[in-house]
């Protein structure tokens, strides 16, 4: 399984470290071996001395090694920190930051080529979800075009654009019939997010075909993102 945490605009350098280091304890205490992946800030990335499968990775980049791009990071920021895994296509990047569907498959392309595990979220805002599935797998599908949906280090996150940071999760069998209809076309893993939280990961984790999950807010909180990662390891 796979248990990643967005930090999305939260936390800083100092908190990241300290959250990190006492989540690296949790993971060889617990035993897990399951993936655990931890998305901070970009002032907050930094060498850290982890366990095999806990990684940190970058929420978003500019697909370029280094160059004039304010305000953007780039392969070369990244790579001073060996990090190797990226978050693209994040619905707040598509909906509240504008990325089109062209400049999310670019980024794609870039850090494919360099070999990074990328986690690719895609998903429905509300009104898609309310003409159908048929309509809702019609807009998940086209998010993926221009993507090399057969790359060995690709894992699909589908979160209803809905769903989240606003406390609405989708329902199991929304969950079920969704990724079962994403999993026709796709071999990569897929997670599940959108208000997941530590009275729902249990239920969530156990659909068919959901291979883990992508946290935001309930992630935040160190000791609820460990019990997350404990309740996967029991499973
Ligand atoms: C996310 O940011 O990917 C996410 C799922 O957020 P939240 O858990 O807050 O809904």
């Amino acid at each position: 399984m796979i248990i990643a945490a967005n930090f999305k605009t939260n936390h800083t350098r100092a908190s990241t470290r300290a959250y990190i280091e006492k989540l690296n304890t949790f993971v060889t205490k617990t035993n897990s071996s399951d993936s655990v992946l931890v998305f901070p800030p970009s002032s907050a990335l930094d060498s850290f001395d982890l366990e095999d499968n806990l990684e940190v990775g970058v929420q978003n980049a500019y697909p370029v090694e280094k160059g004039s791009f304010t305000g953007e990071i780039g392969l070369e920021q990244i790579e001073e920190f060996n990090l190797q895994t990226i978050l693209i296509g994040h619905s707040e990047r598509r909906h509240v930051l504008g990325e089109s569907q062209d400049e999310v498959a670019k980024k794609y392309d870039f850090f494919k080529a360099k070999n990074f595990k990328i986690v690719y979220c895609i998903g429905e805002p509300k009104e898609v979800r309310e003409e159908g599935i048929e309509a809702v797998i019609a807009y998940n599908f086209a998010q993926l075009e221009g993507i090399d949906i057969d790359y060995e280090n690709l894992i699909i996150a589908y979160e209803p654009v809905w769903a989240i940071g606003t406390g609405l999760t989708a329902t199991n069998e929304q969950i079920e019939e969704t990724l079962a209809l994403l999993k026709q076309k796709l071999k990569a893993p897929l997670l599940y997010g959108g208000s997941v939280k530590v009275a729902n990961t249990k239920e969530i984790l156990e659909i068919p075909n959901c291979e883990g999950v992508l946290v935001g807010t309930a992630s935040w909180d160190v000791d609820a993102f460990s019990e997350m990662v404990e309740i996967a390891a029991k499973l």
